[in-house]
Protein backbone atom coordinates (compact mmCIF):
# COMPACT_ATOMS: atom_id res chain seq x y z
CA UNK A 1 0.00 0.00 0.00
CA UNK A 2 1.27 3.65 -0.58
CA UNK A 3 -0.12 6.68 0.44
CA UNK A 4 -0.31 9.91 -1.09
CA UNK A 5 -1.52 13.74 -0.33
CA UNK A 6 -4.96 14.98 -2.48
CA UNK A 7 -6.30 18.31 -2.56
CA UNK A 8 -9.92 19.49 -3.70
CA UNK A 9 -8.73 22.95 -4.09
CA UNK A 10 -10.99 26.07 -3.65
CA UNK A 11 -12.35 26.28 -7.44
CA UNK A 12 -14.06 23.06 -6.55
CA UNK A 13 -15.11 23.78 -3.82
CA UNK A 14 -16.96 26.99 -4.79
CA UNK A 15 -18.13 25.32 -7.59
CA UNK A 16 -20.11 22.60 -5.38
CA UNK A 17 -18.36 19.35 -6.56
CA UNK A 18 -16.44 17.81 -3.11
CA UNK A 19 -18.85 15.19 -2.96
CA UNK A 20 -18.57 14.45 -6.86
CA UNK A 21 -14.81 13.68 -6.45
CA UNK A 22 -14.90 12.60 -3.49
CA UNK A 23 -17.26 9.43 -5.06
CA UNK A 24 -14.98 9.26 -8.04
CA UNK A 25 -12.06 8.57 -5.45
CA UNK A 26 -14.15 6.06 -3.78
CA UNK A 27 -14.99 4.25 -6.95
CA UNK A 28 -11.39 3.84 -7.53
CA UNK A 29 -10.29 2.34 -4.75
CA UNK A 30 -8.45 4.64 -2.51
CA UNK A 31 -9.55 4.65 1.26
CA UNK A 32 -9.72 8.15 3.15
CA UNK A 33 -7.34 8.24 5.32
CA UNK A 34 -7.59 11.80 6.71
CA UNK A 35 -9.40 14.69 5.10
CA UNK A 36 -9.80 18.07 6.75
CA UNK A 37 -11.25 21.29 5.24
CA UNK A 38 -9.57 23.99 5.35
CA UNK A 39 -8.78 27.72 4.09
CA UNK A 40 -5.29 28.42 4.10
CA UNK A 41 -3.39 31.12 4.50
CA UNK A 42 -1.25 33.11 2.02
CA UNK A 43 1.80 32.12 3.85
CA UNK A 44 0.76 28.52 4.20
CA UNK A 45 -0.04 28.46 0.72
CA UNK A 46 3.45 29.60 -0.23
CA UNK A 47 5.33 26.77 2.10
CA UNK A 48 3.19 24.40 -0.08
CA UNK A 49 4.24 25.35 -3.12
CA UNK A 50 7.61 26.18 -1.94
CA UNK A 51 9.15 24.66 -4.79
CA UNK A 52 7.35 27.03 -7.53
CA UNK A 53 8.24 29.91 -5.92
CA UNK A 54 10.87 31.25 -8.86
CA UNK A 55 8.17 30.68 -11.23
CA UNK A 56 6.57 33.41 -12.96
CA UNK A 57 3.24 31.72 -11.75
CA UNK A 58 4.12 31.55 -8.02
CA UNK A 59 1.67 34.91 -6.79
CA UNK A 60 -0.99 33.79 -9.00
CA UNK A 61 -0.89 30.56 -7.50
CA UNK A 62 -0.76 31.29 -4.11
CA UNK A 63 -3.68 33.69 -4.61
CA UNK A 64 -5.72 31.53 -6.07
CA UNK A 65 -4.98 28.56 -3.22
CA UNK A 66 -5.57 30.43 -0.22
CA UNK A 67 -9.07 32.57 -2.12
CA UNK A 68 -10.96 29.89 -0.30
CA UNK A 69 -11.03 26.89 1.97
CA UNK A 70 -9.68 23.85 0.25
CA UNK A 71 -10.15 19.79 1.10
CA UNK A 72 -7.13 18.33 2.01
CA UNK A 73 -6.80 14.64 1.55
CA UNK A 74 -4.59 11.58 2.40
CA UNK A 75 -5.44 9.04 0.12
CA UNK A 76 -4.29 5.24 0.13
CA UNK A 77 -4.34 2.76 -2.35
CA UNK A 78 -1.74 0.17 -4.25
CA UNK A 79 0.89 2.67 -6.25
CA UNK A 80 -1.34 5.45 -4.72
CA UNK A 81 0.61 8.26 -5.77
CA UNK A 82 0.39 7.18 -9.93
CA UNK A 83 -3.20 6.33 -9.79
CA UNK A 84 -4.31 9.23 -8.45
CA UNK A 85 -2.13 11.47 -10.81
CA UNK A 86 -3.85 9.80 -13.96
CA UNK A 87 -7.37 10.01 -12.13
CA UNK A 88 -6.61 13.41 -11.98
CA UNK A 89 -5.33 14.04 -15.35
CA UNK A 90 -2.77 16.96 -17.05
CA UNK A 91 -1.96 20.04 -15.25
CA UNK A 92 -3.81 22.44 -18.28
CA UNK A 93 -7.19 20.78 -17.81
CA UNK A 94 -7.17 21.69 -21.81
CA UNK A 95 -4.90 18.84 -22.45
CA UNK A 96 -6.45 15.82 -19.67
CA UNK A 97 -8.02 12.69 -20.80
CA UNK A 98 -11.84 12.52 -20.98
CA UNK A 99 -13.16 11.40 -17.80
CA UNK A 100 -10.11 12.98 -15.57
CA UNK A 101 -10.92 15.23 -12.27
CA UNK A 102 -9.52 18.35 -14.09
CA UNK A 103 -10.88 17.93 -17.91
CA UNK A 104 -14.60 17.54 -15.52
CA UNK A 105 -13.74 20.40 -13.41
CA UNK A 106 -11.12 22.14 -14.25
CA UNK A 107 -11.49 25.64 -15.99
CA UNK A 108 -7.78 26.21 -16.67
CA UNK A 109 -4.16 25.72 -15.82
CA UNK A 110 -4.85 28.16 -12.96
CA UNK A 111 -7.98 27.10 -12.13
CA UNK A 112 -7.29 22.81 -12.16
CA UNK A 113 -9.56 21.82 -9.24
CA UNK A 114 -7.30 19.19 -7.65
CA UNK A 115 -3.65 18.92 -6.78
CA UNK A 116 -1.71 15.75 -6.13
CA UNK A 117 1.61 14.64 -5.36
CA UNK A 118 4.46 13.81 -7.44
CA UNK A 119 6.22 11.61 -6.03
CA UNK A 120 7.30 9.47 -2.26
CA UNK A 121 8.83 12.40 -1.43
CA UNK A 122 6.76 15.30 -1.92
CA UNK A 123 3.70 12.98 -0.57
CA UNK A 124 6.01 12.55 2.91
CA UNK A 125 6.55 16.42 2.90
CA UNK A 126 3.15 17.50 1.82
CA UNK A 127 1.42 14.72 4.02
CA UNK A 128 3.63 16.19 6.95
CA UNK A 129 2.76 19.62 6.24
CA UNK A 130 -0.49 19.31 6.39
CA UNK A 131 -1.39 16.27 9.19
CA UNK A 132 -0.10 15.24 12.42
CA UNK A 133 1.06 11.73 13.24
CA UNK A 134 -1.74 11.20 15.13
CA UNK A 135 -4.09 12.10 12.30
CA UNK A 136 -2.39 9.46 10.16
P1 LIG B 1 -0.28 20.37 -8.62
O1 LIG B 1 1.09 20.49 -7.99
O2 LIG B 1 -1.20 21.53 -8.29
O3 LIG B 1 -0.89 19.03 -8.40
P2 LIG B 1 0.94 19.71 -11.11
O4 LIG B 1 1.84 18.85 -10.31
O5 LIG B 1 0.16 19.06 -12.23
O6 LIG B 1 -0.10 20.47 -10.21
P3 LIG B 1 2.98 21.74 -11.11
O7 LIG B 1 4.00 21.86 -12.17
O8 LIG B 1 3.37 21.18 -9.78
O9 LIG B 1 1.75 20.93 -11.73
O10 LIG B 1 2.35 23.21 -10.92
C1 LIG B 1 1.62 23.54 -9.73
C2 LIG B 1 0.45 24.39 -10.13
O11 LIG B 1 0.94 25.60 -10.67
C3 LIG B 1 -0.45 23.79 -11.20
O12 LIG B 1 -1.51 23.03 -10.65
C4 LIG B 1 -0.96 25.00 -11.94
O13 LIG B 1 -2.17 25.51 -11.36
C5 LIG B 1 0.12 26.02 -11.75
N1 LIG B 1 0.95 26.10 -12.95
C6 LIG B 1 1.87 25.22 -13.39
N2 LIG B 1 2.44 25.61 -14.52
C7 LIG B 1 1.85 26.78 -14.83
C8 LIG B 1 2.00 27.70 -15.91
N3 LIG B 1 2.86 27.49 -16.89
N4 LIG B 1 1.22 28.79 -15.89
C9 LIG B 1 0.35 29.03 -14.89
N5 LIG B 1 0.15 28.19 -13.86
C10 LIG B 1 0.90 27.08 -13.82
MG1 LIG C 1 2.86 19.59 -8.60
Amino acid sequence: MERTFAIIKPDAVKNGVIGRILARIEQEGFRIVAMRLQHLSKREAEGFYAVHSARPFFGGLTDFMSSGPCVLLCLEAPDAIKTWRTLMGATNPANAEPGTMRKEFGASIDNNATHGSDAPETAAFELGYFFRGLEL
